[in-house]
C-alpha cells in the first residue's frame, strides 16, 4: 500500500517540507489532506463461457481548485482504493507543476487483463464507463490510458459515453485512437517528454548523452518509447527489463528490434539484429530485475510500477541518477537515503508529464475542431516542458532543495495560489473582525 500525502507523525512529511518553504495559508494544507471525491463502483461482466462476474473499481477526484481532474484508468490486479487516491493525489501535483489547467484524478479496476478475453475487455472497459458517467464529463473529470490500458480502450470508453450521451463528446476522454479522436503524438509523449527532461538535466550537469550509460525498468509504453528514443538521441542503453525479466549488454542495446520480438514472442530474452529485412535472434546477457535495479550506470530509468525504491533497497543502487518514468518508484523513507548518497532523483511528476501534457493538447484540440499535425503537438510539448523543468531545476538550485521538493514547491505553489484567490482564513477573518487580532 503506498501513501502519496507519506504522513508519518515522526518523520518531517514530504509535503511539511514543501509547506514551510510555501509559507502559505493553512488552506491548502488543510484541503489537499483528502481527496475531494472517492467513487466506488462494482462493475458485472458477462464473461465468454456465460458467466458473470463482478470487478472492483474506483475513480478518485483528488483535487479541482485549477480546473476539471485529469488522469488515467489502470486495470492491474493489485489496484486498492488507497493506491488510486495516491494515484489522483499525484495526478493534481503534476498537472500544476507544468501548469495544465487541471486538477487531479485517477481510477482503477481490480482486474489481471491478460487473463480477459478481448471482448471480455471490451465489456469491462464499457461497463466501468456506465458506472463512473454520472461523474465523469469532458469539463468535469477526463480520464486517459494508464498501467494495462491503452488507445483500443479509450476509443470503446469514449464510444459508451457518446452512446448514453447520444451525441459524440470526444473531449470526455484522452489518449484515443486517432481516427477517433486522438491526438499525433500521444502514444509516445510520456518517454519523449521524459528524455527531454533528461536531456535538460544533463545540460545543466555538463554532460552529452554520448557520455552516459542507462538501465530502464519496466518495457511497457512509456519505457519503451523513451528507451527508443534515447538510443536514437545517443544514450547507451546497456540493460532493459520487464516483469519476467532483465537482458543486458555492455556494447548497448537497440530497443527498436527488442520491442518488436518482445511483442511477437511475449518475451524480452532473446533479441533480434535485423539487417534489412532479415532478422537474427542472438542471445543476451540475462540479469534479475534487482541485479538492473543496482547496476552501475549513469541514469537508472524506473518506468513499471510504484514502490520499487524501498529503504531496503536504497542502499545498495550505485546508479548517479534516477528518472522516475512510473508514478511513485520511489518511496519517501528511500528518497532521504538517495538524498544522503548523493543520487539526483529527477521525480514523476515532472519527468512523466508528458503524456498529460498531450492529454490537454487532445482535449484542446477535440474542443475547438482544430487537429494539429505530429510536429505542432510535439512542439507545444517541448515548449510547455522546456519552460516548466528549467523553473523547477532552478527553483531546486535557488533553495538548495532536491528536485522533487522542488516540484512540490511549483505545483502546490500554484494549487495554493489558487485557493487564495477563492478567499483564505485570513480574508474571511480579518472581514469578519473575530480572527484578525
Ligand atoms: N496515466 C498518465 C499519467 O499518469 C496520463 C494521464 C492523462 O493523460 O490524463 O500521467
Amino acid at each position: 500500500m503506498i501513501d502519496a500525502r507519506q504522513s508519518n507523525d515522526d518523520n518531517p512529511t514530504r509535503l511539511d517540507v514543501v509547506y514551510d518553504h510555501l509559507n502559505t495559508s493553512d488552506d491548502a494544507r488543510e484541503r489537499l489532506a483528502k481527496a475531494k471525491l472517492a467513487f466506488h463502483v462494482n462493475i458485472p461482466v458477462r464473461m465468454d463461457d456465460g458467466s458473470l462476474r463482478t470487478f472492483e473499481g474506483w475513480r478518485v477526484q483528488y483535487d479541482d481548485t485549477r480546473g476539471p481532474t485529469k488522469g488515467g484508468i489502470r486495470f492491474h490486479p493489485q489496484v486498492t482504493a488507497e493506491e488510486v487516491t495516491s494515484l489522483s493525489f499525484w495526478m493534481t501535483i503534476k498537472c500544476a507543476v507544468v501548469d495544465l489547467p487541471f486538477g487531479g484524478a485517477k481510477g482503477g479496476v481490480n482486474v489481471d487483463p491478460k487473463s480477459l478475453s478481448r471482448l471480455e475487455l471490451e465489456r469491462l472497459s464499457r461497463g466501468y464507463i456506465r458506472a463512473v458517467y454520472d461523474v465523469v464529463g469532458p469539463d468535469r473529470d477526463i480520464p486517459a490510458p494508464d498501467v494495462n490500458t491503452n488507445a483500443t480502450i479509450m476509443g470503446w470508453m469514449a464510444d459508451e459515453y457518446a452512446q448514453i450521451e447520444r451525441r459524440q463528446v470526444p473531449a470526455v476522454i484522452t489518449g484515443k485512437p486517432l481516427g477517433l479522436g486522438g491526438s499525433e503524438g500521444r502514444v509516445a509523449a510520456t518517454g519523449r517528454g521524459a528524455l527531454q527532461v533528461l536531456n535538460i538535466w544533463a545540460k545543466r550537469e555538463g554532460k552529452s548523452p554520448e557520455d552516459l550509460t542507462v538501465a530502464v525498468q519496466g518495457f511497457g509504453n512509456a519505457g519503451y518509447h523513451f528507451a527508443r528514443l534515447a538510443h536514437e538521441a545517443g544514450y547507451k542503453i546497456v540493460a532493459v527489463s520487464d516483469s519476467k525479466g532483465a537482458i543486458y549488454s555492455d556494447e548497448g542495446l537497440d530497443p527498436e528490434p527488442i520491442w518488436r520480438h518482445k511483442h511477437k514472442t511475449r518475451k524480452l530474452k532473446g533479441m533480434v539484429y535485423c539487417d534489412a529485412s532479415v532478422c537474427e535472434e542472438a542471445a543476451f546477457d540475462t540479469l534479475t530485475n534487482d541485479e538492473l535495479l543496482e547496476l552501475d550506470v549513469d541514469i537508472l530509468v524506473l518506468a513499471a510500477l510504484e514502490n520499487v525504491i524501498t529503504k531496503d533497497n536504497a542502499s545498495k543502487l550505485k546508479a548517479a541518477a534516477i528518472l522516475e518514468i512510473a508514478n511513485g518508484p520511489v518511496n519517501f523513507e528511500a528518497d532521504e537515503t538517495l538524498e544522503d548518497k548523493g543520487i539526483a532523483v529527477l521525480p514523476d511528476v515532472l519527468v512523466n508529464s508528458g503524456g498529460v501534457i498531450v492529454s490537454y493538447l487532445e482535449w484542446v484540440q477535440n474542443r475547438s475542431g482544430d487537429y494539429w499535425p505530429q510536429d505542432v503537438v510535439e512542439k507545444r510539448l517541448a515548449e510547455r516542458l522546456d519552460r516548466e523543468a528549467e523553473a523547477c531545476f532552478q527553483l531546486a538550485a535557488d533553495k538548495k532543495v532536491s528536485f522533487r521538493t522542488a516540484a512540490y514547491i511549483q505545483g502546490i505553489g500554484r494549487i495554493a495560489e489558487a485557493m487564495g484567490q477563492r478567499g483564505t482564513a485570513s480574508y474571511f477573518g480579518e472581514q469578519d473582525g473575530r480572527k484578525s487580532a
